[in-house]
């Protein structure tokens, strides 16, 4: 690894001189130059490009998407990728986008105990994912349900005796196991924690809307990202139904905004949590009603996913799959005076990765086994939706699919001694990270407290349920040199980029441990593409028998 930096240092200060040509060395550079590009320049220019404002922040069914889409099979194709959808690089993905407009100023709120309004955007952020030109709840009443978690595995039903049909229910974020190690997983987050379960859950149940109160400790992330998330049209797949099955309205409400709501309500947000926490929870009404009424533009598109391949030889047939969605946000709620949300972090770098890695595995001397497939979703940020559209509509067999390896946020980062293993203990393809970690003379850190319940909030999750095994592996916190990146994150002023306009590329990115995160991945689908092993997902994973089954 240390030959390796060296190396890539020198070729760095060949480079140099040739940048001064201009950025353009992706599309206008000769043949015989792009290969002299050392991985860094590379992995940067991809960043840089996809997450300029001339691509919008990449929304899917923008005008944006179309110059996105064939950016990145232009990449896949220079770097040697074939297609594998019959000749083209894009497997089409049908959405629905619904744009809703809020009728009247502000959510009105009916207590017991006196009146409220909500302010859009400020204290509730609330969406439609039907089909349906307007949605009008009249006088609807308001229900707390706990966690809003029905889980027969966990002997748990916030929604047992309680009659939600019709009616809003207010939810926490998160499952009650974040507060009780001997309930669920404890900190580390189950399926039940994530705001999509809580969306629908809330539709099985009959409710005519949800709420789920944010919380930034439970969400492990700010208010400002649920702003930012669903401002504008939110997206969804296709449904033959129109969302017949959703509820109506789905929405997040602000802590402090929730507070004032369980005041008039004769009650307090306290009071409720304590409650919500204990075993055998009873839900209750809240005292409380609503009227909502918003008018929708309801547009049937198409997104695609990025799909190239590079085939195996004698083992073609079998397949690694590495995953970096391709969408951001798009442009939206402005941040002095910036508006578009480059999403360079997440995830034109994750995009830049897999060009990367299809330059690396087409210049190897001898073509790998096993046919690796380069797959880069759309609408993952609205909810994994094209990993969940492939997953449903593979192009190879699930079944001979080896692995997942999945990149989301490669971006700014300075070499660490660790790599954290998400999703430690589930499958034998620990063993493959072990030993890739060790090459790199790096130490595994399996994560054992993931409260942020990350193992669900990328495409692998989509994977995982297809009973394909997955990796998610990324540079720790144990920094090789801890001062320089505490001089390093002045320039971030103490902010989050997270879901802001501000995640946009800079020269001053520090990209070494994101490199060497990718080698990483590298050397894993390198070895599992030639050993022709299956890693196995261990006993008691609920993904097991999925793989079993797979055809
Ligand atoms: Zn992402």
């Amino acid at each position: 690894m240390k030959k390796f930096v060296f190396l890539t240092g020198l070729l760095l200060v060949v480079i140099s001189s040739r940048a001064q040509v201009g950025d353009a060395l992706i599309g206008a550079a000769p043949e015989q130059d792009k290969a002299l590009i050392s991985d860094e320049q590379l992995f940067r220019s991809v960043t840089k490009e996809l997450s300029d404002d001339k691509f919008g922040g990449r929304k899917p069914l923008s005008v944006h998407e179309a110059p996105t889409l064939n950016y990145i099979a232009n990449q896949f194709k220079q770097y040697g990728l074939q297609p594998i959808n019959g000749n083209s690089y894009f497997q089409k993905v049908p959405m629905l986008s619904v744009a809703t407009h809020i009728q009247g100023d502000g959510i009105p709120l009916k207590g017991a105990k006196g009146t409220l309004k909500l302010k859009n955007v400020d204290d509730i952020v609330i969406w439609t994912l039907r089909a349906e030109k307007q949605i009008k709840l009249t006088d609807v009443p308001l229900v707390f349900a706990g966690f809003g978690i029905n889980a027969p595995d966990y002997g748990w039903n916030d929604y047992e005796g309680l009659d939600v049909k019709g009616k809003i229910v207010v939810v926490f974020v998160n499952d009650p196991g974040f507060y009780n190690d001997s309930l669920f997983r404890g900190k580390n987050m189950t399926y039940y924690g994530r705001w999509t379960y809580k969306f629908e859950e809330a539709g099985r149940q009959g409710a005519a809307g949800v709420l789920i109160i944010h919380d930034t400790e439970l969400a492990s992330y700010d208010w400002s990202v649920v702003q930012n998330g669903r401002n504008s049209a939110v997206l969804s797949l296709y449904s033959e139904t129109g969302n017949k099955e959703l509820a109506p309205i789905q929405g997040w409400i602000s802590n402090s905004a929730a507070a004032r709501l369980f005041l008039i309500a004769g009650t307090s947000l306290d009071n409720a949590l304590a409650a919500a926490k204990q075993k055998g929870f009873k839900g209750f009404p809240l005292n409380l009603k609503t009227s909502i009424e918003t008018i929708n533009d309801v547009t049937i598109g198409e997104s695609a996913n990025v799909v190239g391949i590079l085939p195996g030889t004698d083992l073609k047939d079998e397949y690694i799959i590495y995953s970096a969605h391709w969408d951001h946000l798009g442009i939206g709620i402005p941040l002095d005076g910036d508006s578009i949300y480059n999403g360079a972090d997440d995830n034109a770098s994750g995009v830049a990765a897999l060009v990367l890695l299809a330059r690396r595995f087409h210049q190897l001397p001898q073509r790998p086994r096993r046919s690796i497939l380069f797959f880069a979703p759309t609408g993952e940020e609205s909810g994994l939706l094209g990993s969940a559209y492939y997953a449903a509509h593979p192009l190879v067999p699930h079944s001979k699919t080896v692995i997942n390896l999945n990149m989301d946020g490669y971006g700014d980062k300075m070499r660490t001694h660790d790599i954290i293993l998400a999703a430690a203990g589930q499958s034998e393809t620990d063993i493959y990270v072990q030993d890739a970690a060790a090459a790199q003379g790096r130490v595994v850190i399996p994560a054992t407290s993931n409260t942020s319940g990350g193992y669900f909030r990328s495409d692998h999750y989509n994977f995982a349920k297809a009973g394909v095994p997955v990796v998610i592996a990324k540079g720790g916190r144990n920094y090789v040199n801890p001062k320089a990146v505490e001089e390093h994150r002045l320039l971030y002023k103490g902010k989050s980029t997270y879901h802001q306009p501000t995640d946009e590329y800079h020269d001053w990115w520090d990209v070494s441990c994101s490199l060497e995160d990718i080698y990483l991945l590298f050397g894993i689908g390198l070895r599992l593409a030639n050993d022709g092993y299956f890693p196995k997902w261990n006993t008691g994973m609920e993904y097991k028998a999925i793989r079993e089954n797979s055809k």
